[in-house]
């Protein structure tokens, strides 16, 4: 799934508010920025249901996350070389850990790029839930290269947002970092860096949980996507 920003959509500037005032701007990754572009790679069924039970994430969740953000750094790297082959510039940000690790707070943020891209809406659960649900990573890149943007969607994925029937992810939560009306992100944190002593023989960071994301009826698709074509 890929979705397009106009580089100069005034919402990159709100995220100075939503995010961070140190947040970047598009034309701050590439001054001649025209286009951001917005992907989303969901993790395999078999990987999300591996990490529905227990406490700490599975092997298999933890490996994946590994091996998708190095999957978005090549597929950046590529799509990159081969605009740059025909006159095209580009710049990219790592998939993660780009963040301040004081305040836990990204100066891109993917998610929240992506939002502005129109590939999804916000769930409870802080991730973005796209068609293809929030199981998975997202990569982001500016180009200098004109796309028309994608609309953005008119209708809240998330069930909770939408008509308030649904508050499964805090339920999930394994570390009393989700609620209701909040979200501590270091409580969060505290329980990704367990899971990455826990899999220390998987090479690679995999601050990882997932709990609040898998068996949840917003895993692996968008709950309110059919009432869209209605
Ligand atoms: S589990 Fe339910 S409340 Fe939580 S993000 Fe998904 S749809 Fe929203
Ligand atoms: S990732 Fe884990 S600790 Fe963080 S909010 Fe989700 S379930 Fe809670």
């Amino acid at each position: 799934m890929v979705a397009y920003a106009d580089a100069a959509d005034e919402m990159f500037l709100r995220l100075k508010e939503a995010v961070s005032p140190s947040h970047s701007l598009p034309t701050d990754l590439l001054p001649e920025a025209r286009t951001v572009v917005a992907y989303f790679l969901p993790f395999d069924e078999a990987v999300v249901r591996s990490n529905i039970e227990g406490r700490n994430a599975s092997a298999a969740w933890a490996r994946a996350y590994v091996e998708t953000n190095q999957l978005i750094s090549d597929l950046n790297s590529h799509i990159a070389d081969a605009l740059r082959a025909v006159g095209y510039q580009v710049a990219t940000a790592p998939p993660t850990h780009n963040f301040n690790p004081e305040k836990l707070i990204s100066d891109w943020s993917h998610r929240h790029v992506a939002y502005i891209a129109g590939l999804g809406t916000f769930g409870l659960n802080n991730m973005l839930i796209t068609e293809k649900g929030c199981c998975g990573r997202l990569g982001t890149f500016v180009t200098d290269l004109v796309i028309e943007p994608t609309k953005r969607p008119d209708i809240e994925s998330c069930l909770y947002k939408y008509s308030g029937t649904c508050i499964k992810c805090v339920e999930h939560c394994v570390n009393d970092a989700l609620r209701e009306d909040g979200f501590d992100r270091f409580k969060c944190y505290e329980m990704c860096l367990n899971n990455d002593r826990l899999h220390v023989d998987i090479p690679g960071i995999k601050d990882v949980c997932g709990k609040c994301l898998v068996g949840v009826p917003c895993s692996t698709v968008n709950p309110t996507g059919r009432l869209r074509s209605r």
